[in-house]
């Protein structure tokens, strides 16, 4: 078996392109761009919990990064270092290359640099810290959404929730959707550029982590307001609709934007090949009230609004 050390240098030690001092001392050293605040969380993923003991490590690796960057999307945030604690039950070598190969594949594609983290024995458990830039003061936050803004939601959510129903034998899905459902389960695309050009468009932005209606009450209960949804094709009752309104892991953008800027908004979803899908205005009104109508303007009841760990 390789040394924690031997894993380290083998696995998760790679050249960085915009850091001062990398992996390999007690601490990384990172300069922020002049003009920029740092952006910083933390997000973990837990066996059992965040995924199946037998998820494809390569997925694994990916997914582990991208929900990280998902919330540097949502802060409207630039993703720029990240830090990777891993608890690993063994040291296989093939399960770790794989891991890492995903892990990176993410790494590369936002140009995100590796700069520390650390490897320890034990039930299999990652904690991602990142770090993104934006410009002074423009960070997107959950609480600016004001009555008369429209709510948008980028993508179609519910496919991830949909594909570990699947999994899971509670419901069947046939091609092609089994295909782009799973895709959205174990490769969620974290939106960053639709985060970076809603920089000064929307009025509060969050990532579609838990569940469209228990994320979205996150924005009405910081803002202090209230909504009413209209969402368009809303299914029928039953698991579709549920996973629809609730179910996580998509790491689409929830937010809002003033009703003026609606053209604004929509000119983004062609230039990212990407949907923009308006559903429904904020409102004053004391949170969390949340009212959600079916087409023909009846209100429909809300159940489960999303994943909370302990309730
Ligand atoms: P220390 O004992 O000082 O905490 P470690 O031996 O844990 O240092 O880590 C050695 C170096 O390797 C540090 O720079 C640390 O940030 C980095 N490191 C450890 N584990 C990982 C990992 N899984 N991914 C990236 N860097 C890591
Ligand atoms: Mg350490």
């Amino acid at each position: 078996m390789p040394s924690e050390f031997t894993l380290i240098d083998r696995y998760f030690r790679r050249p960085t392109h915009h850091t001062v001092l990398g992996v390999g001392d007690d601490g990384a050293i990172v300069r922020p761009s002049a003009g920029m605040e740092l952006v910083i969380s933390t997000d973990m993923l837990v066996a059992g919990t965040h995924f199946l003991a037998d998820t494809n490590p390569e997925d694994l690796g990916w997914k582990t990064l991208a929900v990280n960057v998902s919330d540097m999307a949502a802060m409207g945030a630039t993703p720029r270092w990240a830090l990777l604690a891993a608890a690993l039950p063994a040291a296989t070598e093939s399960w770790i290359e794989r891991f890492a190969k995903g892990f990176f594949a993410c790494a590369d594609q936002f140009d995100i640099d590796v700069i520390g983290g650390d490897t320890t024995k034990g039930p299999r458990n990652f904690c991602v810290t990142i770090l993104g830039e934006v410009p002074d003061g423009s960070a997107l936050l959950r609480s600016g959404a004001k009555a008369g803004d429209e709510i948008w939601v980028s993508g179609r959510p519910g496919r991830a929730a949909l594909g570990l129903a699947h999994m899971q034998g509670r419901h069947v899905l046939s091609e092609p959707a089994l295909a782009d459902c799973l895709a959205a389960l174990h490769r969620p695309q974290p939106r960053v550029a639709l985060g970076l050009a809603l920089r000064g468009l929307a009025t509060a932005a969050i990532d579609v982590s838990d569940g469209l209606l228990a994320d979205l009450g996150h924005i009405l209960d910081e803002s202090k307001v209230g909504a009413t949804l209209r969402i368009p094709d809303l299914p029928p009752p039953g698991i579709e609709r549920e996973c629809l309104l609730a179910g996580g892991d998509d790491y689409e953008l929830v937010f809002t934007a003033p009703t003026g800027r609606h053209a604004d908004v929509a000119r983004l979803a062609d230039r990212f090949g990407l949907a923009l899908t308006p559903i429904g205005a904020v409102e004053t009104g004391v949170s969390p009230r949340l009212t959600l109508l079916d087409d023909e303007g009846r209100p429909v009841e809300i159940g489960r609004r999303g994943y909370d760990h302990f309730a």
